[in-house]
């Protein structure tokens, strides 16, 4: 049994995130979207909605499972699962630079390997924070994100939505 990882906050998840796990889906026997907690960081969607959003998401493609990646070492989370790959979505020589020296460290730490996919043309522009900060100004995200995610989008959230003074 092959078993990868796809680890993320998927704060929240988008379509760019969906096109690399159903990837990785079809180069692994079992993949593990793990969603991260990183008590430093503001999240605008809880952990369970996080996961909720995944899981509804995902839920017509086999064998994949959204669980919590828990607050430690990835390295640990893959040595404790039984995980023996790391699948990350490169968009730009940035996310390259980024993600290669953790990549290394978590080879050496627990002798995981890392698989880098190129991110799909169409979906190299897409992250969360873009995302949602281009629906809190009133645009329309309909194009970036699956329903599940956009009926958890509060309209009364959005720029377009809100009375303007003056
Ligand atoms: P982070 O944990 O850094 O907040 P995200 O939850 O935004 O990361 O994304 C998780 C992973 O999904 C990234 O590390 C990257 O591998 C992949 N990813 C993010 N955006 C895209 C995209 N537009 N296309 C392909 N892969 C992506």
């Amino acid at each position: 049994m092959r078993r990868a990882v796809c680890p993320g906050s998927f704060d929240p998840i988008h379509n760019g995130h969906l096109e690399v796990i159903a990837r990785a889906a079809g180069l692994f026997d079992e993949v593990v979207v793990a969603v991260s907690t990183n008590y430093a960081k503001k999240y605008r969607f809880s952990l369970e909605e996080r996961m909720d959003m995944a899981r509804q998401t995902l839920a017509s493609l086999r064998g994949i499972i959204v669980e919590p990646m828990g607050e430690g070492l990835l390295a640990e989370y893959c040595r404790h699962r039984g995980i023996s790959a790391i699948v990350k979505g490169l968009r730009s020589s940035s996310d390259f630079d980024y993600e290669l020296p953790m990549a290394t460290m978590n080879r050496q730490l627990s002798g995981v390997e890392t698989v880098f996919l190129p991110a799909e043309a169409h979906y190299l522009h897409l992250s969360s924070t873009l995302i949602k900060e281009i629906f809190l100004l009133g645009g329309d995200v309909s194009d970036f994100v699956p329903k599940s995610v956009l009926k958890r989008l509060p309209a009364g959230e959005s720029a377009a939505e809100q009375p303007r003074n003056g």
